[in-house]
């Protein structure tokens, strides 16, 4: 009977399976791949954080096209940012590379900082990004620690330890750093981190063709699965949103949002959020107008079908009701009033966007629109 393998024995297999893997099997082909730029790995990887590779690609290929160094970055317009970073969402990213990147430019004289603690006392990068920054531009042997990660190492060394709990945290961000092969840390995060997204991925693993399974003790034991184990359920919370586009001659009002809440920084509509939905009608929709804004004299031309947006922790519904207006009533004036046409300068949330698709705001013309 052969004799088992140790933990410690188990680890130097990993890591070397891992290296060889690497060399060997790893196909994955991205474009900052032995990039060694830090500017452009913070972006890749706050990117990458919010997208599936695919849409990330375009987003991080057309942000570094006009936007090349931290420079151009940290000089540009926030709305021109914004705008670049329309549709990818959590917005408050955004807005943190831009205080960064105007942070190192005017107190750090342009230098992108080399040390892991210096890059982790960045706004908006946290332990992974500057793991992923110092040892791909660097080589400092810090090791990536995510979900992905979390998961090859909970099924590989068969650990029951919830990911999410503080105590899984720490006991996987110890046993990442373990199993980091340290003289070439940039090879190593790179090729677990593809290992965790082509080969022993969420739902279904590719076991069958795995050089680890030997010794991997998910396989062996038939819980892959079930592994890992999570404690949290992720809650989703419901928000409806009704938006009022108020159009006068030719202009539109609009507002940009300040609250910490989600899409911080991009503009919306008028909104009235409500807690539970509402079956808008045409009175009911004249009582609201004359009840909360005060407006007696006003032309429906739109009442919008249902639109919905999916959050990671918020199922969105939104709702677009289009009046138009002889005069901005006093209640109004708190609005910004632009162009129609100037609407595709300015970042959206998605739910609008996808309503502005639909119904492109230039083609209404006066007739009325109800919904379907
Ligand atoms: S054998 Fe399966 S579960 Fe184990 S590391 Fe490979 S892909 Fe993951």
């Amino acid at each position: 009977m052969p004799t088992p393998i140790s933990k410690d024995g188990r680890k130097k297999f990993f890591t070397n399976d891992i290296m060889l893997w690497n060399q060997q099997g790893n196909k994955r082909i991205m474009p900052w791949k032995g990039e060694k730029d830090p500017y452009k790995i913070w972006i890749s990887e706050i990117i990458l954080q919010q997208t599936r590779v695919a849409q990330g690609l375009l987003y991080y290929h057309n942000f570094i096209t006009q936007f090349p160094t931290l420079k151009t970055l940290a000089e540009a317009e926030d709305n021109a940012v914004f705008k670049m970073w329309e549709g990818l969402g959590y917005y408050s990213r955004c807005k943190n590379i831009l205080i960064t990147a105007r942070h190192i430019s005017n107190n750090l004289h342009g230098r992108f900082p080399d040390t892991y603690d210096e890059i982790l006392g960045l706004k908006g990068i946290g332990p992974y990004t500057a793991a992923a920054i110092s040892s791909f531009a660097y080589g400092l042997p810090h090791a990536v620690v995510d979900g992905n990660v979390f998961r090859v190492l909970a099924r590989y060394f068969g650990e029951t330890l919830a990911i999410d709990s503080e105590k899984g945290k720490l006991y996987f961000t110890g046993l990442a750093n373990e199993v980091l092969y340290k003289s070439d840390a940039a090879s190593y995060n790179q090729a677990i981190m593809d290992f965790g997204a082509t080969i022993c991925k969420p739902q279904i693993a590719e076991c069958q063709e795995c050089i680890l399974q030997k010794n991997c003790s998910a396989y062996k034991n038939g819980l892959v699965n079930k592994l890992p184990i999570k404690e949290k359920k992720l809650q989703k919370s419901r928000r409806w949103f009704y938006y009022f586009i108020f159009l006068c001659n030719n202009s539109v009002l609009i507002n940009k949002r300040k609250e910490k809440d989600i899409w911080q920084n991009l503009h919306e509509f008028y909104l009235y959020e409500y807690e539970k939905p509402i079956d808008w009608t045409h009175d009911a929709i004249n009582r609201w107008l004359k009840e909360q804004l005060g407006i007696k004299k006003y032309r429906l031309l739109q009442l919008s079908e249902k639109f919905h947006q999916q959050l990671t922790h918020q199922l969105l519904q939104g709702q677009f009701i289009v009046i138009d207006l002889k005069v901005i009533p006093v209640s109004l004036k708190h609005l910004e009033c632009i162009k129609v046409l100037d609407l595709e300068l300015l970042a959206f949330p998605k739910l609008i966007n996808n309503y502005l698709q639909a119904y492109p705001l230039k083609r209404q013309k006066n007739e009325l629109i109800t919904k379907k």
